[in-house]
């Protein structure tokens, strides 16, 4: 095991900060050549054997536990009744992607030429995304004929890659409203589309997951990038270090100069020096945390906390996050969902099972998705009203950016093959958010509606010099009331769902919200249902775009070479450089944005 000391001893060509999602990945690639030498330094630790981690009917079962999760909150939210937002962030080895739900899914075409269209040449669907994702994915279709042969599911050998480090595969359990869940979507005029990887993320579909199919575990960036090249000598983790400055120089008239890191372990002080690049792979939160801690940030922000401003940069703006809403139903008794496993025979019996043969409900995830363009969530009149409303919408003119991005927001409000809302088919009762009680005896499934093109935009910002305090997360939830709006439309519509066959005939009754209003006893009118989306409404957890891939002029933090603006040799590759939210989770991008990075740096170097 690599001590502080003898970390800080390594002539490293590049140090990067944060095992997570992308730094691992973006380690891997840069350490295939030995003659280059890469340093990671990650926060928390390496747990190998934890099977909330690693067993797919487990995810979300380490939510919250402190030795994976920061567990942070936002603020309270004002337009949200002031509620604070659970904000879980993966920590340790593997980072975020090794505490996901294991979606592993791609958005649409235009989201990708988006990050192109805000300022960032060749960032594109045809040039870097498609192209990067194929790289970095292993795509197994399934083999076990009762899934091989769902109607629902194709697979398109164009778009998916064989060769990549992540195995993106099915899941092995579909439980039994998943068919349901897809028939009443084709029954609403929803089209079945088999293989979403091909830039058309639109219509119903069956997706994959971020598992490893030989051993039914999570495939994540730990398993997938870091411990299978642990014995390469020219990369080296060093875990349980907490980063809490960059070393900055400012040679007179030139870039600054990204000189050393200096970290905490074991509560003594560390600094690394690396002879080429430092490149920051913190998160969404910590990425700027680090910047501020720096001296890059807002000067005021910085002020405020008595650290010297080095570059003025808007770190921290931009804030953006996918919102969801557990619509939660009773299904029938006989139903065995992941709530099953909260019974100790059950899991047992489930526990045999997965070891032996790798199936049931352990190896089982979210199956089913619906994505769903305006015009399946909205009558022509409602639609128009809203439309006109969020054309005449001046919150998102601050900066040259938010102008941009409203422009391509605004022409996808209508666009019949982008979706605005998401559904997902959750087969269980969520244990985290503000729920209703569960009643004894009964059985539950959530369809998660989410809410894909947020017009809310919020801040992440220090709150103190302490480098160990947590971060200010502001995401201004709903401060646009286009985003309630659209949360509504995905509400009104689960309510057809229900009532469409064969959902409607499978003995499914709402619970959450309930079918009946308790006032009128009559269908919910539309301000409860806002009342409801208010009370329940939580993050899906993809924030992006606090350290943003723009011009500068346009409020960018970063070039599309991913470096600070200002600096010479300091990076940022993460979910952060990510400058507008795409209709999917972002996991799948981030490790493209990693591979790319890798790319880039590479050929900064030649
Ligand atoms: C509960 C949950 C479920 C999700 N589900 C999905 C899903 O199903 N599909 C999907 O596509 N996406 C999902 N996401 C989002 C997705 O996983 C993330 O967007 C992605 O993993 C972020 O990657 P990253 O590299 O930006 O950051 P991370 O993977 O979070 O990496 C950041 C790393 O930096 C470390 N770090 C932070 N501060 C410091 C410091 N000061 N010093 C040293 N190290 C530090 C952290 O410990 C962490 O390891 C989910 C997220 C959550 C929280």
């Amino acid at each position: 095991m690599t001590s502080a000391e003898s970390f800080c001893s390594t002539s490293f060509d590049y140090v990067i900060i944060g095992g997570g999602t992308a730094g691992l990945a973006l380690a891997a690639r840069l350490s295939e050549d030995p003659n280059i030498v890469v340093g990671v330094l990650e926060a928390g630790e390496h747990i190998h054997e934890m099977p909330e981690v690693s067993v797919p009917g487990m995810m979300g079962q380490a939510l919250g536990n402190p030795k994976v999760d920061w567990a942070f909150s936002t603020v309270e939210q004002p337009a949200v009744l002031n509620r604070k937002i659970f904000s879980p962030r993966g920590k340790g080895v593997g980072g975020t992607s090794a505490l996901n739900f294991l979606v592993y899914q791609r958005a649409s075409e235009e989201d990708y030429n988006a990050v192109e269209a805000l300022g960032n040449p060749k960032w594109n669907w045809k040039d870097t995304f498609l192209k990067y994702l194929m790289q970095v994915e292993t795509y197994v279709p399934p083999t076990d004929p009762e899934i091989a042969n769902d109607p629902h599911i194709g697979y398109t050998t164009d778009y998916h890659g064989t060769n990549g480090a992540v195995k993106a595969s099915f899941s092995a359990w579909f439980n039994d409203h998943h068919a349901k869940f897809m028939d009443a979507l084709l029954n609403m005029g929803v089209p079945i589309n088999r293989d979403t990887g091909n830039g058309r993320n639109i219509g119903a579909s069956v997706g994959p997951i971020s598992v490893d199919p030989a051993t039914m575990t999570r495939s994540h960036a730990a398993t997938a990038y870091y411990t299978p090249n642990a014995d390469r000598t020219n990369l080296i983790l060093l875990t349980g270090a907490h980063v809490t400055k960059i070393l900055l120089e400012t040679p007179p008239g030139e870039p600054v100069v990204a000189t050393g890191v200096e970290f905490s372990k074991d509560s003594q002080k560390f600094t690394v020096r690396p002879k080429l690049e430092i490149i920051l792979s913190a998160g969404t939160f910590q990425t700027p945390q680090i910047l501020e801690l720096s001296g890059i940030g807002r000067t005021d922000v910085l002020t405020q906390h008595g650290i010297k401003t080095i570059l003025d940069l808007p770190v921290g703006e931009n804030l953006q996050d996918h919102l969801t809403l557990p619509f939660i139903h009773e299904i029938s008794k006989d139903s065995a969902t992941f709530d099953s496993l909260r019974d100790p025979a059950v899991l047992e019996q489930q526990l045999t099972l997965y070891k032996t043969e790798k199936k049931g409900l352990l190896a089982g995830s979210i199956t089913a998705y619906g994505y769903l363009p305006s015009e399946k969530l909205f009558d022509s009149k409602d639609f128009l009203d809203l439309q006109k409303q969020i054309l005449q919408d001046t919150t998102l003119t601050a900066t040259p950016s938010l102008n941009k991005q409203s422009a391509i927001l605004k022409k996808w409000l209508p666009d019949p093959n982008h979706a605005q809302i998401e559904l997902l088919q959750f087969p269980f009762f969520l244990s985290f958010g503000p729920l209703p009680e569960r009643q004894e005896g009964k059985v539950y499934h959530s369809i998660m509606i989410i809410g894909l093109h947020p017009l809310s935009r919020g801040s992440v910002h220090i709150k103190s010099a302490d480098p160990f305090s947590s971060p200010e997360i502001d995401p201004r939830y709903f401060s646009n009331p286009a985003d309630l709006e659209y949360m509504v439309s995905g509400v009104k519509f689960v309510r057809k769902l229900m009532r469409t066959e064969p959902y409607a005939s499978a003995g499914c009754k709402m619970y959450d919200p309930p079918e009946k209003s308790a006032e009128t006893n009559e269908d919910l009118s539309d301000d409860e249902i806002r009342d409801w989306c208010r009370t329940r409404v939580i993050s899906i957890f993809h924030p992006i775009g606090t350290a943003a891939m723009m011009p500068k002029d346009d409020g960018g933090v970063v070039d599309s070479s991913l470096k600070v603006y200002g600096t010479k040799n300091l990076r940022v590759v993460d979910a952060s450089i990510i400058p507008m939210e795409m209709s999917t989770h972002p996991q799948a991008a981030v490790y493209a944005i990693a591979e790319k990075a890798s790319d880039i740096i590479k050929a900064a170097r030649a």
